[in-house]
């Protein structure tokens, strides 16, 4: 503790200062620091005025799969696979910069914002541990999110088939399916 680099803890202050101004959990912070809690806090208050919420972090892997938040999480992990794929950026870099494309992708769009980042960290561990996967969908060839078990040849995403009372997000999918599949087709 006493030697450690003056510059390699700037870096991480900068790293956490990033997660922070991006919404990140405690959790997510201190996955991704070697700062201690302590500090942490302390930075997250700096930042947002507030203490850090408490708790566990809700999140289970069927919020992914529900339709509204299934197009935000597939457009989300089309661009990090995207990122990690075809440029050196990996781990919670990719992580950062994949999430702050997504919100410009939104923003630019005019959606509402329905993926957290600490949802979006959440989800590429779920990815990594195989608990979710990406499939094709059969008719539009887009990657989305599954569940693992439920990974089936003839998936077909839910632009493909849109929930009657999604009819309001006609327009809505229409964005989001032509980003998911420019990048698929990437
Ligand atoms: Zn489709």
């Amino acid at each position: 503790m006493r030697n450690k680099s003056v510059l390699s803890e700037a870096k991480q202050i900068q790293l956490a200062s990033e997660l922070i101004k991006l919404g990140a959990r405690l959790q997510v912070l201190e996955a991704n620091s070697n700062l201690s809690r302590e500090r942490l806090v302390k930075l997250y208050k700096e930042i947002t005025g507030v203490s850090p919420p408490k708790g566990m972090l809700p999140f289970s892997e069927d919020w992914f799969t529900s339709w509204q938040p299934n197009m935000h999480s597939s457009l989300f992990i089309n661009i990090y696979k995207y990122l990690t794929s075809y440029t050196d950026t990996h781990g919670i870099e990719a992580v950062i910069k994949g999430y702050k494309l997504y919100l410009e992708h939104i923003e630019a769009s005019q959606l509402d914002q329905v993926l957290s980042l600490t949802r979006a960290w959440t989800l590429v561990r779920f990815i990594d541990s195989k608990i979710l996967s990406l499939a094709p969908c059969s008719q539009c060839a887009g990657d989305f999110v599954v569940h693992t078990l439920e990974l089936h040849s003839r998936h077909v995403c839910g632009l493909c088939n849109i929930p009657s009372r999604a009819g309001k997000t006609k327009k809505y999918s229409q964005v989001i399916a032509s980003e998911t599949q420019q990048l698929s087709a990437a």
